[in-house]
């Protein structure tokens, strides 16, 4: 991505993910929630053909200042006004796997290819990480590049 700086968006995001089979989420369902400060979220998920459920707390946070709290009480404490499932689904979760990240991002590149080479996903346009922007726009840039009919079929 060459020396574009890094644009610092000061959010924070808690996440984790629980196989807990006695939380009422159904599946199937991506439930985005908000408050005016805080966005809660959740999804199912199916790892090796089993049920489970993986959710996120999003706040701000100013970028410039390390965060030294516990991941999993910051997460709690942040959905405490968070509708049902998503409270006994940070509760049904092991800390362990509970992780935090920061939202930041870079302008995209203006010219992404060059003859017969182009870049495509993050390494042309790294978006903030989060939120489906990233992977979907990766795989997007494959399937165009794959309508061009340019890519070797072996
Ligand atoms: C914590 C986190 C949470 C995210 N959440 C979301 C989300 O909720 N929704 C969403 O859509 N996106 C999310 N993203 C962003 C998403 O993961 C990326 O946008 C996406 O993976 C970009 O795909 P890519 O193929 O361009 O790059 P990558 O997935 O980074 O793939 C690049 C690959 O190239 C390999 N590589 C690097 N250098 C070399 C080399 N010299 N030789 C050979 N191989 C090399 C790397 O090992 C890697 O496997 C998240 C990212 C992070 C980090």
């Amino acid at each position: 991505m060459g020396q574009a700086p890094k644009r610092e968006h000061n959010l924070h995001i808690f996440g984790g993910f629980t196989m807990a089979d006695d939380i009422d989420a159904e599946h199937g369902l991506c439930i985005l929630t908000h408050s005016r400060t805080i966005q809660g979220s959740w999804t199912s998920i199916r790892p090796r053909g089993r049920d489970g459920c993986q959710w996120w707390m999003l706040a701000a946070h100013d970028a410039r200042e390390e965060f030294t709290g516990d991941l999993y009480t910051a997460a709690t404490d942040l959905a405490e006004v968070s509708p049902a499932p998503l409270p006994q689904l940070i509760a049904a979760t092991d800390p362990a796997n509970v992780q935090r990240w920061q939202l930041r991002d870079r302008k995209p590149l203006k010219q992404w290819s060059q003859g017969r080479v182009t870049l495509a996903g993050d390494a042309a346009h790294p978006t903030s990480p989060y939120a489906a922007y990233g992977a979907d726009m990766a795989a997007e840039d494959g399937y165009f590049i794959g309508r061009t009919g340019m890519v070797p079929s072996s």
